[in-house]
């Protein structure tokens, strides 16, 4: 019998024909629960995490590493999906393309050097790290740092001179460092010429960075990369753009939810019971594939009005829906004097609008809820000043998400997205272990 069964029955024993439970048969079921979630014993077994066994935390999480395909069981809504495509193709249409067309400003450095420093540094992007900018300024000063030689033969002198020895997991940093420098130079060439030795084919070169052990690019990291030098134009006449993804991240997970182009049987589980990051790998995945499902659609149906590659609604769907217009920014305030009330872009203010407005000055104001404005038929108040719309010339404002009609039908909004729990360091869940009959155990901030 699996474990969650014979938890089940165990509590179901406890219980017998009672409806409502004794003292004495709450205390039992108290700690079944928590030596099903949170303790382990002796020969409980191991899974395998960041290349080390470990000792499973509990029967319920040795359940999940088999089950939790099954249970949450996540799927791709076509129909979803073909609504999102064309939510997506009104705003090109609407932008010229230019909402997704959003490059970052690369401070003058020649196209080999952005493409230097960003290969060198995009993998010690974690738990902190240096603005393009910062590092710009560095290679400017004194451009040997960025040498592969060099940071070969040091790389602790590297992660020093990017200022990022005082940030946590040196070693993770200089292992990473010294890889990805291997891997330039053991094909002797320059990092701008790298995407020669793959025919010009970045999905190939994508590919190797991922296979390059312990150089600490992953997928998103890879995508991203590839992403920016292809839309910084510093790799031109390239291949195999189109099957780059988009880079998954709780926010454009976060959308997904909401329009339901993903779906899930259940709501995710806390990461409490996900630490071994079984959900959230799965929902990465799915979610890359989700996107890339909606671009299927979009491409098919408008295919000259549409972007060339997955990867190119990374901006849009992460940085404006689901950074900016995707939260609680319209705040709802009530007078503290008279009975009235308005809505205001920001939470910050004091003052109550309506009575200023009418001649009675310095009447203050409380803000009493914050809504999202795709919830709000006054929601333009604040998707009107975000950061996005704010720049936008005045024919291509917007006054509502453009997924609004597809979330409106979806009714899922108050979906959230999976936490990743960490697993080593002072509140990872290494420290988290307790033992069967010891009680104690969890985490302390
Ligand atoms: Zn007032
Ligand atoms: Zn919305």
């Amino acid at each position: 019998m699996d474990e969650l069964s014979t938890f089940c029955n165990e509590l179901k024993g406890i219980m017998g024909n009672s409806t409502e439970l004794s003292i004495e048969k709450a205390r039992k079921i108290v700690q079944s629960l928590n030596e099903f979630l949170y303790a382990r014993y002796p020969d409980i077994g191991t899974t395998n995490v960041l290349d080390a066994a470990y000792d499973y935390i509990s029967d319920f999480h040795k359940y999940w590493e088999r089950h939790y395909k099954e249970i949450l069981n996540v799927r791709i809504d076509d129909s979803n999906c073909e609504k999102v495509a064309d939510a997506l193709h009104l705003v090109f249409q609407k932008t010229n393309g230019h909402a997704f067309s959003q490059v970052w400003d690369t401070c003058g450095l020649r196209p080999e050097d952005v493409c230097r420093v960003r290969l060198f540094t995009a993998n010690q992007d974690f738990r902190g790290s240096r603005a393009f900018s910062e590092l710009a300024e560095i290679f400017r000063d004194d451009d040997t740092i960025f040498d592969e030689d060099k940071i070969i033969r040091d790389p602790a002198g590297f992660i020093n001179d990017l200022g990022l020895s005082d940030l946590s997991q040196n070693d993770k940093r200089e292992t990473y460092a010294l890889k990805i420098a291997e891997f330039v130079k053991a094909r002797n060439v320059s990092p701008y010429e790298l995407i020669s030795c793959f025919n010009n084919n970045v999905y190939d070169l994508r590919n190797a960075l991922i296979n390059c052990v312990s150089s600490g690019y992953g997928n998103k990291k890879a995508d991203m990369f590839v992403r920016d030098m292809v839309v910084l134009n510093i790799w031109t006449n390239v291949v195999g753009f189109e099957k780059i993804d988009v880079a998954s991240d709780v926010n454009t997970i976060k959308v997904a939810l909401k329009t339901g182009v993903l779906k899930t049987s259940i709501p995710l589980v806390s990461s409490f019971l996900d630490i071994f990051c079984y959900q959230y790998g799965y929902m990465d995945e799915m979610n890359a594939k989700a996107w890339r499902r909606v671009w299927e659609i979009w491409n098919e149906k408008f295919p000259t009005e549409c972007v060339q590659s997955p990867c190119l609604m990374d901006y849009f769907v992460y940085e404006v829906i689901g950074k900016q217009f995707c939260k609680e920014s319209l705040a709802v305030y009530k007078c503290d004097t008279y009975d009235h009330s308005f809505k205001w872009h920001s939470a910050r203010i004091s003052t109550c609008r309506i009575c200023h407005k009418e001649g009675r000055k310095g009447f203050t104001a409380t803000c009493i809820k914050k809504v999202m404005p795709c919830c709000d038929p006054d929601g333009a108040i604040a998707i009107l000043q975000s950061k996005y719309v704010l720049k936008l010339p005045q024919n291509e404002k917007m006054e509502e998400c453009p997924f609004k009609n597809v979330c409106d039908s979806n009714n899922a909004r108050n979906l959230q997205p999976p936490k990743s729990i960490s697993i080593l360091g002072q509140t990872g869940w290494t420290t988290a272990y307790s033992n069967k009959g010891c009680g104690g155990g969890g985490l302390m901030a």
